[in-house]
């Protein structure tokens, strides 16, 4: 339907997409892109139905949230969407994947006793196809172009040729991203010209900066992009910064698991450390240790 909007220029359609595009960020989205926490269904239930043990969420939904994400991305190059597509790519869909590549999830819960293991095959071999093709394109979701504008989405080690304000341009983007946030761009057109480069900051990111050539550039954003237009020479770079502090991440309270917990649990906020767009996952606190989870106060809303 994104596509469908954007070929025939239809508002009708871009705003139904973004109307089905807020229910699903606002109520229906686990906090690592997954969606769909229902096995009878394959699907959603009601708001806020995000429990963590027995999450569907299959990695086809999180793969298909990728595509959405970039489709609406390209309707009106907003960094929301790049965003959930970051989100939805590293947390929801390749963690299907085993390091080895040679076993899957098709579910992934955000709670285990160890008892899920990844699948060698399934009957339903859909997740392992759908990662595969997801990860035989992964390519085309790091940057995207104009005839006088490249923009890059995702960083983690770039080279590509385009032409840009009517010059072969080679652009190169070195860094270690998504563990760290030190990005180093250089331009090299093969002869001077005039573009734009947008440079994604993730929403994730409060404290990012920029510079060219050693210069700092002004931090104004546009839909959580940084755009540096100007005339670009052979050699010229750019550094950015995305800083990438640990935070915690609490549960919004209006999940069933909480509701059903009980007391203790409404003392206490479900409770998830992110770094960057990575979500992080771990032991959980051991009672007998004397480590509380209600040791986390619940922010107040
Ligand atoms: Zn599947």
């Amino acid at each position: 339907m994104a596509d469908l909007a954007a070929l025939q220029n239809d508002k009708t359609l871009q705003t139904a997409c973004e109307t089905l595009w807020n229910d699903l960020m606002l109520t229906k989205v686990y906090v690592t892109g997954g969606l769909g926490p229902s096995a009878s269904n394959e699907g959603f239930t009601r708001d806020y139905d995000l429990p963590n043990a027995t999450a569907y969420a299959e990695t086809c939904a999180a793969v298909a949230l990728v595509f959405w994400a970039q489709r609406m991305l390209h309707l009106d190059m907003d960094g929301r969407y790049a965003d959930m597509l970051e989100l939805a790519l590293f947390n929801g869909a390749l963690v299907g994947l085993s390091r080895e590549g040679t076993t899957y999830f098709y579910a992934n819960p955000l709670e285990s006793d160890g008892t899920p293991t990844r699948w060698h095959w399934h009957d339903c071999p859909c997740c392992t196809m759908n990662v595969s093709r997801l990860v035989a394109s992964v390519a085309g979701y790091m940057v995207s172009a104009s005839d006088d504008t490249l923009a890059f989405h995702l960083y983690g080690g770039i080279d590509t040729t385009r032409t840009l304000g009517g010059v072969a341009t080679r652009v190169t983007e070195v860094s270690r991203y998504p563990f760290d946030g030190a990005i180093a761009i250089t331009v090299d057109p093969a002869s001077p010209a005039d573009f734009t480069l947008m440079l994604r900051v993730p929403g994730w990111c409060g404290k990012a900066s920029a510079m060219v050539n050693g210069a700092a550039v002004p931090m104004v954003l546009d839909k959580g992009y940084l755009r540096i237009t100007r005339r670009w020479q052979a050699g010229d770079t750019v550094a950015l910064s995305l800083p990438m502090r640990p935070e915690r991440v609490y549960a919004h309270p209006c999940g069933d698991q909480q509701r059903r917990s009980g007391r203790a649990a409404a003392r206490a906020a479900r409770l998830l450390r992110r770094r960057g767009g990575s979500r992080g996952c771990g032991p959980a606190p051991s009672p007998a240790a004397g480590r509380r989870i209600d040791r986390h106060p619940k922010p107040a809303l």
